[in-house]
């Protein structure tokens, strides 16, 4: 296995090292509580020099290892681990063990001393003479009792002045402080947003449901089942070019030129004759006795002869039957969501009715008693016109699915509760903006509480934050639809719908969880972010492919949503980015917000 992994910018890495029984894990495992405490993601890596089992004996994932498979990935709802057995081969070096880890703020390495990173030695004793076991780059020692001063420039500790060795560390690693603390303010448990859309997918059930649909009809919705190609494509062999048709191997000189030709849709009637040679048009279906065809560029006509610069190889500029597609071969299949170009693959292979879900209903309603419907209505200083309930019906129509609108409540719970009834009525999925955090007015969440069996989630991401997930009663015999509680400010609102929203309108529509197709493209912007929670920038390409981003990130400048083309996804720990580092932009097409 190569051990030169390109490492990617945020990797942060710092070493403890020692003497069996020095105290090493003792001491990483604090400096783990310390730099968790103050916010950061931390992971560790640590070869053990005596075998290990990971997972217990006899578990299935054990029996696997043990009937040969090379790798078993476990996931439990606690944890996930990828196991690879190594059978004789070298255990990876630090590089490839450092590539199996996700993005994180700081990686604590125990042992591989010999590897270039800077570490901290640990002494269980005051410090010895001589000090130090080979190793690199060592910059501290950690002692037991107070370390005499030496003059070899290394930093001393005290072993279990956790605080200090950590602030030490962070100053080497331009870890700002060590002691920095969350983006998100504490004293609450701010859910990641890869959590969030864990728990909201685990919570949705496809809605099911099957229609029979002419394709014209079709683009935009998801397919029931698998279309199978009705005949093959192409059908029978024909030609890729414009030129001659001959038999491979009965050329011994010029050809004889047959009376008559192929083209599309005007078929050869009869056998052409070995040595001869018929005229052949692209797409034309191959005379029976023609295996090759010569480019026109390469023939020269002389009468009733046609000589040939030279023969390519047999089968050359020719279409095998069903070489596209084979007949009754799955074209497409049952979850996806029919593009235009997907229309046209099912029409050439006959296809003219498929089974699709029925289309998603989206309800969307908008809250608060400061929010007029009609932007075609006056509206007072302290009134605003409802933004998010047209950007919300815009984008359902833009996933695909019915629109339906359910106007705008009054901070009323009698008002909320009634249109929520009419949503849950008329529509599969209900979204509503405002009134989701705990707030006097906020009564969506409380309705949602009582009636809805809310999960509300505070979520540490920004814009965003407050996000809701309840299940309103139709009264339909039991039929519970989903409301998905968005912020009421039109930036986070968006980038909720997109993140949650729309995945989850996938898979209750029967095409599954979806996930954004995002572009890592270079930055032309300069931030500093803090760690603890995913960042979304309002962003778009500059000319030269680079994302900038809209210059003010107040969640209240809704020019942004508009003067972007997208977003640019900060994960969850700190990071500084200059001009020129690799930033993941997902376009807002990717999210089929067009
Ligand atoms: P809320 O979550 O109801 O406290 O709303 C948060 C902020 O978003 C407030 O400033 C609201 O006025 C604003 N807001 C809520 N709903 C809308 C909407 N439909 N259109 C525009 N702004 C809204
Ligand atoms: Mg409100």
């Amino acid at each position: 296995m190569s051990d030169t992994l390109p490492r990617p910018d945020w990797l942060r890495v710092y070493g403890i090292t020692g003497r069996k029984n020095a105290g090493k894990t003792g001491l990483t495992e604090r400096l783990i509580e310390h730099f968790t405490a103050s916010g950061l993601r931390v992971a560790a890596i640590k070869r053990a020099h005596h075998a290990t089992r990971i997972d217990h004996e006899g578990t299935d994932s054990d029996r696997m290892r043990a009937a040969g498979a090379a790798q078993v990935v476990l996931s439990s709802p606690e944890r996930v681990g990828v196991m690879t057995e190594l059978r004789g081969a070298e255990p990876p070096g630090l590089e490839t063990l450092l590539s199996q880890i996700a993005p994180c703020d700081l990686v604590l390495i125990e042992g591989f001393k010999d590897a270039p990173h800077p570490k901290i030695e640990a002494w269980r004793d005051a410090l010895p003479q001589p000090p130090l076991a080979p190793g690199r780059n060592i910059t501290a020692l950690a002692t037991k009792g107070t370390p005499p001063d030496q003059a070899d420039g290394l930093r001393r500790f005290e072993l279990d002045d956790t605080a200090a060795i950590a602030d030490f560390i962070a100053a080497e690693l331009g870890l700002s402080g060590g002691r920095k603390r969350s983006s998100m303010p504490p004293g609450v448990d701010w859910l990641p947003v890869a959590e969030a859309q864990a728990r909201l997918r685990a919570a949705l059930r496809p809605l099911g449901g099957a229609e029979t649909r002419r394709i014209e009809t079709a683009r935009g919705r998801v397919l029931a089942e698998d279309a199978l190609a009705r005949r093959a494509s192409p059908p029978r062999p024909n030609s890729a070019v414009d030129g001659y048709g001959v038999a491979h191997g009965t050329l011994d000189g010029p050809a004889k030129r047959a009376a008559g030709r192929a083209a599309a849709g005007q078929p050869f009637e009869g056998t052409l004759a070995p040595g001869e040679a018929v005229r052949i048009l692209t797409g034309a279906i191959l005379p029976e006795g023609v295996d090759t065809v010569i480019l026109q560029e390469e023939t020269r006509i002389e009468g009733d002869l046609a000589h040939f610069a030279r023969i390519p190889r047999r089968g050359a500029n020719t279409r095998a039957a069903g070489e596209d597609v084979p007949e009754g071969a799955i074209a497409l299949h049952a979850g996806m969501r029919l593009r235009a170009p997907d229309i046209a693959l099912l029409a050439a292979l006959g296809v003219a009715e498929i089974r699709t879900r029925p289309a998603l209903r989206v309800g969307v309603l908008s809250t608060g008693d400061e929010i007029i419907a009609d932007p075609a209505s006056p509206a007072l200083p302290h009134q605003i016109w409802d933004a998010n309930r047209p950007m919300l019906l815009g984008l359902a129509a833009a996933w695909g699915a019915v629109p339906v609108d359910l106007g705008r409540a009054e901070d009323r719970p009698e008002a909320i509760e009634a249109a929520l009834d009419r949503g849950a009525a008329e529509a599969d999925l209900i979204l509503t903006s405002g009134g989701a955090s705990t707030g006097d007015e906020d009564h969506v969440a409380r309705l949602l509480a009582e009636r809805g069996r809310l999960s509300s989630w505070r979520i540490a991401m920004k814009p965003g934050r407050p996000l809701a997930l309840a299940f309103w009663p139709s009264g339909e015999g039991g039929r519970e639809v989903p409301v998905i509680g968005l912020p009421g400010n039109p930036v986070a609102a968006l980038v909720c719908a997109l993140i949650f929203a729309k995945p989850a309108a996938d898979l209750l529509e029967g095409a599954g969880w979806t996930e954004p197709r995002g572009f890592i493209v270079p930055a032309a912007f300069r931030k500093s972010k803090g760690p603890g929670r995913r960042e979304y920038l309002r962003a778009r390409l500059d000319d030269q492919g680079r994302a900038e981003a809209f210059g003010s990130e107040g969640s209240g400048r809704i020019s942004g949503l508009s003067w972007a083309d997208g977003l640019v996804e900060l994960d969850d720990p700190a990071r500084e980015i200059h001009p020129g580092d690799p930033v993941r932009f997902i376009p807002y097409a990717s999210f089929g917000a067009g």
